[in-house]
C-alpha cells in the first residue's frame, strides 16, 4: 500500500542502527541519507583534529558482542577517520547498504491523517509514502556560518568545519584564520597549529577546557578492554549520563582545602571527561563551589600560557567551568606560546567584515590564505526546522515548537502521529551512543506493539506531552549551565529567532530515562493515543 513501512532520515548512529531493529520485525525500511555515506556526525565533522571526548570502548555499539569483539580500537580516544572506518565496517558487516539512499536530502514530510501516513519529498523532487517516518538527523548537525558581513567575499579558501572536503587541507606556510573556540574550534586549534604558516584565533568567548589524556592503547590494555566489555557498558548504564565518569557523591566542601585540592589536580590529570562528569556532586549546581573549580582550572590555564595577558583572555568570565560542554584538549593552551600564533578578543575588537583577502576588526586587517570556520550549529532543533515537516492538519513542527520543542519522552510530539524521534529534544544526550541503543529499542518495541496489535495511528496525547516537558523544564531548574548562553539553552544568535534561551535537553539521569520508558513499554504504551 505504501512504498514502505518505515523511512528514516540518517545513516548516522542512529539511523544504521535502527535499520537493523526494524528489519529484525519484517519491515520495509528505507534510510535516506543526504552524504555519500554513512555516518552522519563523523561523515561531516572531517576537520583537522576531530575525534572523540568519550572513550573509544564507551563509544562503539554495543549491541553485538561479534562486532566488540572483532573490531580494534587503537587509540582511548579514536581520531575521526578511524570512527567513520568503523561504522563503515558495521554497515558492511550488517549489509546496510541495501537499505540506505545516498546523495537525498529530505526535504519534506507532511504526514495525511486520510491514509495515516507520510509523504516524504526529497530535494530532487522524489516522493515516496511510508507508514512510519523516523527522524536519526542528530542534534549537531544544521551547520552555522556566522552573521558577518563579507562572508562570500573571501577569495581565499574557507571551511565551515562540519562541511570539511574529504581531499586534505595543507596549512603549511599558510596564513590561516580560525573563528570559533568551541569543542571543535579548539580540536582544530590545537591540530592546525602544528604545520600552520601562521595562524590567528579569533575568539568571542573562550571556554573552560581540561586535557584529554590521549594515548595509544597497549596491547595489555587491549586484552583488558577486550575482556571486560560487558563491566564497561553496565557501569555507562549506571552513571548518571553514560559516561565511564560519574559525580562523586560529596559535597564540595565537606572535603577540606586540601584533599580538594587533591582531588582536583587528580582529575586534571585523568583522561577524559572525568573532571566534569566525575567531580563533586555539587559543581553544577552550588556556585560558590563552581566558582572554587574554576579558579583552580584558571591557576591551570596562567601556568600553562606564558604571556599573562593572553592567559587573561583565555579565562572565561561570563560561566563557571562545565557550564557549556567542556572542550577536552591536547596541548591547547600551550599553542597561544607559540610565536607564530595571535588571539585576537573579538569582543574586545569586534570583526566588522571579511574581506575579499582576510579579516577586518574595527582596529586592524588581517590578511589570510584560509579561513575556518568553528561557528557550530544550530542545535537540537535546527536540524528540524531545515525540513518542511508537517504533522495532522498541515501543522508545522517549526510553529509547533515556536517557544521551545513540547515532547512526550522526547520521541514523540502531539499531532505528528506515526512520527518518532532518536536522540531528539528533550531526550537524554550525555555519551550519545549509549543513549541511541536505548531510544532505538524503546522505539522497535512500540512498533513492533503497534504491529502486533493493528495500530495504525500513534500519537503522544496532549496530557503526555504537556507532563514530560513539565518534567524536563523542572529538572533544569538551579542547573548552572540552565543560565548560560549556548548550544544547550538553545541559543545561536546567527540563526534568526534563537537568541532566548529554551529548555531544550533533558538533564535528569539516564537510568531515571530509561525507568520512565520501561514502565511506558511495559505497560503496552496506553499513556499513547493507538488506533
Ligand atoms: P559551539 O560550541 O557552539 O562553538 C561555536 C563557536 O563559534 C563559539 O566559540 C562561538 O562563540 C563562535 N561563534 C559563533 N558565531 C560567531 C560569530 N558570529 N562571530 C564570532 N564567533 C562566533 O560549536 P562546536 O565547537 O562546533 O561544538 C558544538 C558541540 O559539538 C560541542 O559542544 C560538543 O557537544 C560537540 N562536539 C563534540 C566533539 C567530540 O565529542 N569530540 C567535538 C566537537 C564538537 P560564542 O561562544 O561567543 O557564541
Amino acid at each position: 500500500m505504501f512504498d514502505f513501512d518505515c523511512i528514516i532520515i540518517g545513516a548516522g548512529i542512529s539511523g544504521m542502527y535502527q535499520l537493523m531493529r526494524l528489519r529484525e520485525l519484517g519491515l520495509k525500511v528505507r534510510v535516506f541519507e543526504a552524504g555519500t555515506g554513512v555516518g552522519g556526525t563523523w561523515y561531516w565533522n572531517r576537520y583537522p583534529g576531530a575525534r572523540f571526548d568519550s572513550e573509544s570502548y564507551s563509544y562503539g555499539y554495543s549491541f553485538s558482542q561479534e562486532l566488540l569483539d572483532e573490531w580494534t580500537w587503537s587509540e582511548h580516544f579514536a581520531g575521526q577517520p578511524e570512527t567513520l572506518r568503523y561504522l563503515n565496517h558495521v554497515a558492511d558487516r550488517f549489509d546496510l547498504r541495501r537499505d540506505i539512499q545516498f546523495n537525498s536530502r529530505v526535504s519534506a514530510a507532511h504526514y495525511s491523517d486520510a491514509t495515516r501516513s507520510w509523504d516524504v519529498t526529497l530535494e530532487d523532487g522524489s516522493r515516496y509514502s511510508t507508514r512510519f517516518l523516523i527522524t536519526a538527523i542528530g542534534p549537531l548537525s544544521a551547520p552555522t556560518m556566522p552573521k558577518i558581513a563579507g562572508v562570500e567575499s573571501f577569495t581565499g579558501r574557507s571551511f565551515h568545519t562540519a562541511r570539511w572536503p574529504k581531499d586534505p587541507v595543507s596549512f603549511e606556510g599558510k596564513r590561516v584564520a580560525v573563528i570559533g573556540t568551541g569543542a571543535t574550534g579548539v580540536q582544530t586549534i590545537q591540530e592546525v597549529a602544528k604545520t600552520v604558516g601562521h595562524l590567528t584565533v579569533f575568539q568571542r568567548t573562550p571556554n573552560w577546557c581540561a586535557p584529554l589524556h590521549n594515548s595509544k592503547i597497549t596491547d595489555e590494555e587491549q586484552r583488558q578492554i577486550k575482556a571486560s566489555y560487558p563491566e564497561i557498558f553496565a557501569r555507562c548504564q549506571e552513571t548518571f549520563a553514560c559516561f565511564l565518569h560519574t559525580p562523586d557523591p560529596r559535597g564540595t566542601f565537606e572535603v577540606p582545602e586540601a584533599e580538594r585540592e587533591a582531588f582536583w589536580e587528580k582529575l586534571y590529570g585523568e583522561r577524559g571527561f572525568g573532571i566534569w562528569q566525575g567531580n563533586f556532586r555539587d559543581i553544577l549546581l552550588d556556585r560558590k563551589a563552581n566558582k572554587a573549580l574554576s579558579d583552580f582550572v584558571a591557576k591551570k590555564i596562567r601556568q600553562r600560557v606564558t604571556d599573562q595577558a593572553v592567559a587573561e583572555k583565555l579565562i572565561p568570565r561570563n560561566h563557571g567551568f562545565g557550564t557549556r560542554r567542556v572542550p577536552l584538549e591536547t596541548r591547547y593552551y600551550e599553542v597561544y606560546n607559540q610565536p607564530n600564533v595571535r588571539l585576537v578578543d573579538i569582543k574586545e575588537t569586534p570583526i566588522e567584515r571579511i574581506t575579499a583577502g582576510g579579516i577586518k576588526t574595527n582596529d586592524a586587517e588581517y590578511a589570510f590564505d584560509i579561513i575556518i570556520y568553528a561557528t557550530g550549529f544550530d542545535a537540537i532543533t535546527g536540524s528540524f526546522d531545515r525540513i518542511d515537516i508537517r504533522g495532522a492538519g498541515g501543522l508545522r513542527l517549526k510553529d509547533k515548537w515556536k517557544a521551545g520543542p513540547q515532547t512526550y519522552l522526547g520521541v514523540l510530539v502531539e499531532d505528528f502521529p506515526n512520527m518518532m524521534m532518536l536522540i531528539g529534544p528533550h531526550t537524554a544526550l550525555g555519551n550519545i551512543p549509549r543513549s541511541i541503543e536505548y531510544n532505538v529499542d524503546w522505539v522497535t518495541r512500540l512498533i513492533a506493539h503497534a504491529q502486533r496489535n493493528g495500530v495504525t495511528r500513534l500519537e503522544a496525547t496532549a496530557a503526555g506531552v504537556k507532563s514530560w516537558t513539565d518534567h524536563v523544564k523542572s529538572l533544569g531548574e538551579g542547573l548552572l549551565s540552565n543560565e548560560v548562553d549556548s548550544w544547550m539553552t538553545g541559543i545561536n544568535r546567527n540563526v534568526d529567532g534563537k537568541s532566548e534561551r529554551i529548555v531544550a535537553r533533558y538533564s535528569g539521569s539516564a537510568p531515571a530515562y530509561r525507568e520512565r520508558c520501561d514502565r511506558v513499554a511495559a505497560d503496552g504504551f496506553k499513556e499513547l493515543s493507538l488506533k
